[in-house]
This record gives C-alpha cells, sequence and structure tokens, in this order.
C-alpha cells in the first residue's frame, strides 16, 4: 500500500478550511502566518510558496517578508522581535537553511516560543521532551498522522529512524516512543546498518541520500516512511532516501517521494499556526 500525503493532506487542509472560515465571526479575525525567506536559494523558494498556497487554501493570511542574502543576523533579530511584539500575527517561521554569517540556533531563539509554528525554539523542544505541551515539530507530527491514517500500529513495534537531526530524526523517534514503539535511532557511525534495518517493522529513513536505502535492507511487511528530499544523480527528478521501485514489493507501507511526507509537513505548519492562534485566543 502507497500511502499518499498529498490525498490525506488535501484532506485535512479542507476540514481546517471549513474550521478557519468559522474564525472571523468567533474571534474577530484568521490566523496570520508570517514567513521570513532569506536570499534565494532556489528549494526554500520554492518551499515558501507551497506554504504560502497551503494557507490560501486553508484560508490563513499569509505574509512572505523577503530579504537579501547579506541582511545582517542584528537586522533579522530586530525583523523577528516586530514580528515577535505584533499582536496580528500568529506564527513565525524563518526558512531555513540562513546564510553562513547568521547563527541559525540564535534567530530561532529568538522566535517567541508562543509563535513557533516550526516547533523548533529551545523550549518547544525541551517540552517535547518532557512530554508536556508544545507545539510539535510538523515533520515528525506529519509522518505520525500518515501511520495513523495508514491504520499502522506502532504501539509495541520494533521502529528504526536512520538520522538524528534535530529536525527530522530526534523527534520523530521521540514520537514513535511517545506511541510507544520500541525505537533504534540510527546514524552516520551506525555498525551494520542493513543487519539493523532488516529488523525493523517500521523503518523511517531522514538522511538526505538519494535511494540509499535498498531492498536488501528491508524485511517483508515493513512499512517504510520515505523522509528524503534529493535529486536522482541519473534523472535529476526528485527521489526519496529509499530505492522506491525496489523496496515497494517488500513493504507493506510505504510513501512516496514526491507525494508522501513532504505534503504533510506543510499541512502540520497550517495546524501549528491555527494552534498558535486558538492558544492566544484563550489566554
Ligand atoms: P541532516 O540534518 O543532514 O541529517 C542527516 C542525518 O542522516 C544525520 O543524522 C546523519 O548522521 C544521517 N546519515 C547521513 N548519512 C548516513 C549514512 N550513510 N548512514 C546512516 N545515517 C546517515 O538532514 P535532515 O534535515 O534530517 O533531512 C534529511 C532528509 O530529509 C533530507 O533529504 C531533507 O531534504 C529531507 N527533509 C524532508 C522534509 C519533508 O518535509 N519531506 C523535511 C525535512 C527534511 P550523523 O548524525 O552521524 O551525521
Amino acid at each position: 500500500m502507497i500511502i499518499s500525503g498529498k490525498e490525506l493532506s488535501a484532506k485535512l487542509k479542507a476540514e481546517m478550511a471549513e474550521q478557519v472560515a468559522l474564525f472571523p465571526e468567533k474571534y474577530g479575525r484568521v490566523p496570520h502566518l508570517v514567513v521570513i525567506l532569506v536570499g534565494d536559494n532556489p528549494a526554500s523558494v520554492s518551499y515558501v510558496t507551497g506554504k504560502a498556497k497551503a494557507c490560501e487554501l486553508v484560508g490563513l493570511k499569509n505574509t512572505t517578508i523577503r530579504k537579501p542574502a547579506d541582511i545582517s543576523e542584528a537586522e533579522l533579530l530586530e525583523l523577528i522581535a516586530g514580528l515577535n511584539a505584533d499582536a496580528g500575527v500568529d506564527g513565525i517561521l524563518v526558512q531555513l537553511p540562513l546564510p553562513k554569517h547568521i547563527d541559525e540556533g540564535r534567530v530561532i531563539e529568538a522566535i517567541s516560543r508562543e509563535k513557533d509554528v516550526d516547533g523548533f525554539h529551545p523550549l518547544n523542544v525541551a517540552a517535547l521532551w518532557q512530554k508536556r505541551e508544545c507545539v510539535l515539530p510538523c515533520t515528525p507530527k506529519g509522518i505520525i498522522k500518515l501511520l495513523k491514517a495508514a491504520g499502522v500500529q506502532i504501539a509495541g513495534k520494533r521502529a528504526v529512524v536512520i538520522g538524528r537531526s534535530n529536525i527530522v530524526g530526534l523527534p520523530v523517534s521521540k514520537l514513535l516512543l511517545d506511541e510507544n514503539a520500541t525505537v533504534t535511532t540510527a546514524h552516520s557511525r551506525t555498525s551494520d546498518l542493513p543487519a539493523l534495518t532488516r529488523q525493523a517493522e517500521i523503518l523511517v529513513v531522514a538522511i538526505g541520500r538519494p535511494k540509499f536505502v535498498t531492498a536488501d535492507m528491508v524485511s517483508d511487511g515493513t512499512v517504510v516512511i520515505d523522509v528524503g528530499v534529493n535529486r536522482d544523480p541519473e534523472t535529476g527528478k526528485l527521489c526519496g532516501d529509499v530505492d522506491f521501485a525496489g523496496v515497494e514489493s517488500k513493504a507493506s507501507v510505504i510513501t512516496p517521494v514526491p507525494g508522501g511526507v513532504g505534503p504533510m509537513t506543510i499541512c502540520c505548519l497550517m495546524e501549528n499556526t491555527i494552534e498558535c492562534f486558538l492558544a492566544k485566543m484563550k489566554r
């Protein structure tokens, strides 16, 4: 079974649009997401465009602020401080990566925790690891939604996550643990990775290497979630970290690239913006 993140996210976005349509009457306005794009990295431009389109679909107000790649860190921090103080802004997202002269950690930390729709602020990260209320990072949140929508039972399963980044590998490992899977987080220093991945009942791959996971690394019946977004060096087309053609026949459930985890990430960003807005309305 191929799980379409595209279909699931379209359904969820339609539900959110119905919810948001009631907000002007109930709260006097709709949630407002501000996205800051520094420079003109083509992948970042395309992600930001996708986010703006999703906002339109769901009925959220979206402002994209574009700044040149040579903006100083101080100027960027000042911009964020202004948005933090603006009561009409509910979510702030700074598209990563940032130019090398800017400290990403400092920028993420500067975003008000209440407006941190990416869930990257250290206070949100700490809350996630302490199982307290927080904004969940979009990609891991989307992965759990995909698994649940596909009817995958997570509790009690052996889950292997390849990748330990702050954005995907670590938080998705924690969310799987919270769903009572037994989780192993693998990385570039893991020895005999194929032996480990063959034991996985749920395999999440987030490494950023085209078609890295091949059929011999996967056992029959495994649930395979492919987070990778890469260019296939042979065809130049988008591809995941999993060799889809080889692995599909062995997996019980698999996500495609494109159309798998990616659309769920944007969908969860919409959800997080609405959550931040509603939390503010209740305060
Ligand atoms: P990252 O920060 O570069 O982390 C990559 C991780 O993979 C690291 O933990 C690294 O291990 C591990 N790794 C690299 N080579 C490996 C190998 N040969 N064997 C085992 N582990 C290996 O990347 P990321 O930000 O997590 O992103 C991963 C991929 O997901 C990228 O393709 C990215 O574009 C994609 N992505 C997609 C979405 C989406 O919405 N679809 C969202 C975010 C990211 P070490 O820690 O040991 O270096």
